[in-house]
């Protein structure tokens, strides 16, 4: 099956279990795209039987893969990551019709997401593991690391086609198999195109599967999800308030969960920082995807002195932000996903103002094209300000500050620990300043969606556990110790 042929044209689209496409006999729903609603897709609305019949394949697929030679897997990531730069055009227009992405944010992500393949095209070797001394004469301790078994994966609407691809890889690459549930919203560029490169390129039937379902209906496939034996984690990337709900889930059947979850990810920019670069940084961190992205930049700490030519120049460049239909190449911001989108970047904007904020730019929306807005003298009982609740849209807060200590403490006054950035001219400043931020991820001189395919990405706090990269390693398997005496 094509899943995708081309803007303007639409397709049926059917689970992926078990090596094939299932049949298109069932109820499906409307995919459309956000900037016009045109029809982009008919999906399949799978629930509980589509769900059993993924994990059972998973299941079954399950002792061959994880037995395979890591260089007999190699071969597959590396086809994979071939057939993902190959598709390049296809998979940039989908993101751009499906989830309103720009060719930046969709080339952005092929990048990654061809990186990230061939890195894990070399996790089959890592697993190895140590042989430790006994106390007990002649007996020897081996530890060994083992895959789980079936991991189920939730994948989010935004970044879709990269976190989808570190939802399966990650597993994958150290001998799990895997059953994904693509969220509604953009079930092809979040899972859907995904089974079709991976079918492509020759992995085996029933090692990675994918089910889609209507809005609203994902509880029936969750709780097949829990309920399976078989299924040993949930990986899930998504917002921290259904995190809250699949991990009281997790509470009740003990299963082990990897969440990805949202930030607020402030920037400081102390007074010997370079200018240019810092404006640079937070155009790119703030509005990359229309702030639609967990490591956006929410809110901004400028030194006194360098605050208001900060805010000039940085308006300057954000407002010249060509908006409109991601299909043009010149466009940077695209629309929102969906109307319940625009409508909470709207009211937390006047909330806002009518508590005295002042717009420096945007505030205004073309449909769903929101502009990209920097708000400043926000109170800090704003709701955009507080931190204790993600804002996901276009929406900056710039905030002056004299005392450094006190700028660190509020940037750290929030829930969430996903990212952070500081820029400074004065590498061994920043690095200290890192340390100091309970934060996943801390740049100094670099935006804060700054993200490499190698590098561990993840939260503490609010934004969740676990890490991309390698160190994956550690969420996807565990430890077997085998002793032997002996006599
Ligand atoms: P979401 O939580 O609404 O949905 C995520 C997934 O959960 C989807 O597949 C959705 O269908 C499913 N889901 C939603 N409600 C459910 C329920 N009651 N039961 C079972 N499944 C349910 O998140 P979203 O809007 O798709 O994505 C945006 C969020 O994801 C933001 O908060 C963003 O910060 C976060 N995110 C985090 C990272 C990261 O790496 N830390 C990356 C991307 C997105």
């Amino acid at each position: 099956m094509t899943i995708f042929t081309g803007a303007g044209s639409s397709t049926t689209t059917t689970h992926f279990i078990d090596g094939r496409w299932t049949d298109a006999t069932g109820p499906t729903f409307p995919v459309r795209n956000p900037l016009d609603d045109s029809l982009v897709a008919e999906a399949a609305a799978g629930g509980a039987a589509e769900a059993s019949a993924a994990v059972a394949a998973a299941r079954a697929a399950f002792p061959a893969w994880a037995e395979l030679a890591p260089g007999a897997r190699q071969r597959l990531f590396l086809s994979a990551a071939d057939i993902v730069e190959r598709r390049t055009e296809q998979l940039v227009e989908l993101m751009a019709v499906e989830g309103g992405a720009s060719r930046a944010f969709s080339t952005f992500q092929i990048r990654l997401s061809a990186a990230m393949l061939r890195q894990a095209a070399g996790w089959g070797y890592l697993p190895y593991g140590d042989v430790l001394r006994s106390d007990i004469p002649g007996r020897t301790a081996m530890v060994t690391r083992k895959p789980l078994g079936v991991v189920a994966g939730f994948t989010p609407w935004n970044g879709a086609f990269y976190l989808a691809w570190r939802t399966f890889l990650l597993p994958m690459a150290f001998g799990n198999t895997t059953v994904i549930k693509p969220s509604e919203e953009a079930p092809l560029s979040a899972g859907l195109i995904h089974a079709e490169i991976l079918a492509e390129a020759g992995f085996p039937a029933g090692t990675f599967n994918v089910v889609t379902h209507a809005p609203g209906e994902a509880a029936a496939i969750a709780d097949v999800f829990f309920d399976s034996p078989e299924v040993r984690c949930i990986n899930f990337t998504g917002s921290d308030t259904t995190a809250r709900i699949l991990g009281e889930r997790a509470g009740r059947s003990l299963k082990r969960m990897v969440l990805e979850l949202g930030g607020f990810n402030p920037v400081l920019v102390l007074d010997d920082a370079d200018l240019e670069e810092a404006v640079k940084a937070v155009t790119f961190g703030a509005f990359l995807h229309q702030g639609q992205v967990c490591m956006n930049s929410r809110k901004v700490y400028v030194a006194s002195a360098l605050h208001d030519e900060f805010v000039s120049r940085l308006a300057e460049r954000v407002s010249a932000l060509k908006a409109g239909d991601p299909t043009d190449p010149e466009v940077i911001i695209g629309p929102l996903i969906t109307d319940r989108a625009v409508q909470q970047i709207d009211e937390r904007v006047r909330d806002a103002l009518d508590r005295g904020a002042t717009l420096v730019t945007g505030g205004t929306a073309e449909g769903r094209v929101y502009r990209p807005t920097i708000l400043t003298d926000v109170p800090a009982d704003a709701i955009c300000a507080t931190g204790q609740d993600e804002t996901f849209g276009p929406l900056l807060v710039v905030q002056r500050f004299d005392d450094l200590e006190a700028a660190v403490a509020e940037a750290q006054a929030t829930p969430y620990g996903l990212s952070a950035a500081i820029m400074t001219r004065d590498r061994a400043r920043g690095l200290d300043l890192a340390q100091r931020f309970d934060s996943g991820i801390v740049h100094v001189n670099a935006p804060t969606m700054a993200s490499e395919a190698a590098l561990p990405v993840g939260g503490v706090k609010d934004s969740g556990w676990g890490r991309s990269g390698h160190y994956a390693v550690e969420d996807f398997t565990e430890l077997r110790l085998t002793t032997v005496s002996s006599e």
